[in-house]
């Protein structure tokens, strides 16, 4: 789980995923109220999680299976990637360039 950068309290995963980082890269630590950012490498990991509808849509195609079997695999792979992605959360106290 995320820890916070400056008062190095561990963020739950409610309040990862209930405040803006998984959508802006940045949201107010719930403990000391500073401003936390995603370091550049969780904010590299976690565009990798668009890649998620590629891998069953190549297996589809591989194995020419029925696109009802496509989306309850994205569907799936979706809930399970979004539910892992706070454990792999870094922060820093200041916006990391991404290159
Ligand atoms: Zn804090």
């Amino acid at each position: 789980m995320p820890v916070c950068d400056s008062c190095k309290q561990e963020w739950s995963w409610k309040e990862t995923m209930s405040g803006s980082l998984m959508w802006k890269s940045k949201a107010k630590c719930p403990y000391c109220g500073e401003e936390q950012y995603m370091t550049a490498k969780s904010k590299r990991q976690s565009s990798m999680m668009s890649l998620i509808p590629v891998v069953p849509m190549s297996i589809t195609i591989q194995f020419g299976l029925s696109v009802f079997l496509y989306l309850p695999m994205v569907i799936v792979l979706g809930l399970l990637a979004g539910s892992l992605a706070p454990r792999y959360i870094k922060l820093a106290s200041y916006e990391e360039p991404l290159w």
